[in-house]
């Protein structure tokens, strides 16, 4: 059998038998943040899967998988219910304030979705507006009509709604200026370009944000001279290799010096 049947195969067990974990990547605040210190705003949520015989296998592998097997609402439900219950002890440990993103696949983001969602925040005691749900993929040309009817539900229930990948996938500012979105994230291809054509992208995209009262993250940030650059692009918020990888929760935990 090859390796990517067997994945699909092990998938629905995998799912079940506890083998995805969580790792959390922290952002940070572009106002506070000073260099490759400070403390994490918020944290997201990327899955892991403990394969028996694979090891460690990353998102890339199978989310592609789970998404044609009808498995990924489960699997971001999961990641959902494990990474609420972490942040809202870590709320209630000193962090009042620490935000959480989850990844969210369109293609199970619906009515059904917005209510289990709204649900598993309350279950965890998250205080309200700290819970964000990134959509990953947009499937253009246009954002899912299940996608855009989801929002008000999230919204009713305090949960900020992000749109992953900017500059990494089609999704254009038109496109999203009619969506009561709360956040967009720029991919990593974008947030590292340099050249006019990037540099106009982003400030376009900052523009727009300001309007419409968006959060605008740059991804990517590996070095001092990409977070530099997201400053003065007017940038919100940044992740990446420049403070930390995604880990496990002990070493959030550090970085919260909490708990
Ligand atoms: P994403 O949501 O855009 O997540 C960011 C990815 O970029 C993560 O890869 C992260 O490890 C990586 N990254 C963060 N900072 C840096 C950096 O400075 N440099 C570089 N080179 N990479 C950086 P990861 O964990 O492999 O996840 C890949 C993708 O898989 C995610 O992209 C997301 O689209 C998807 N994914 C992960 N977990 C889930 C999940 O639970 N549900 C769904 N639906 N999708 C997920
Ligand atoms: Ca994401
Ligand atoms: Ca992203
Ligand atoms: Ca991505």
């Amino acid at each position: 059998m090859d390796i990517e049947a067997e994945l699909a195969r092990d998938l629905r067990d995998a799912v079940d038998g506890g083998q995805l974990q969580v790792a959390y990547q922290p952002l940070f605040d572009l106002s506070t943040v000073r260099g490759k210190r400070g403390v994490p705003a918020a944290v997201e949520a990327l899955c892991r899967w403990l394969h028996p015989k694979h090891g460690v296998l990353m998102p890339d592998r199978f989310i592609p998988i789970a998404e044609r097997e009808n498995l990924i609402a489960d699997i971001d439900a999961r990641m959902l219910e494990t990474a609420a219950a972490q942040v809202g002890r870590w709320q209630r440990a000193g962090s009042a304030t620490l935000g959480l993103s989850v990844n969210a696949s369109p293609t199970g983001v619906d009515a059904a979705f917005a209510r289990r969602v709204a649900d598993c925040a309350d279950a965890a005691g998250l205080l309200p507006g700290t819970l964000v749900v990134e959509v990953t993929e947009t499937p253009p040309p246009q954002i899912a009509t299940a996608v855009v009817d989801a929002i008000p539900l999230l919204h009713a229930a305090g949960i900020a709604v992000s749109i992953d990948d900017f500059g990494g996938s089609e999704t254009t500012l038109t496109m999203l200026e009619p969506l009561a979105i709360d956040e967009v994230k720029i991919d990593r291809s974008l947030t590292q370009r340099t050249d006019d054509a990037a540099e106009r992208a982003i400030r376009d995209l900052v523009a727009g944000a300001v309007r419409h009262g968006w959060r605008v993250v740059a991804e990517g940030i590996e070095t001092a001279a990409d977070l530099a650059r997201s400053r003065a692009r007017g940038c919100h918020r940044g992740q990446g290799y420049l403070w930390s990888a995604p880990v496990e929760a002990r070493e959030i935990e550090r970085m919260l010096q909490v708990v």
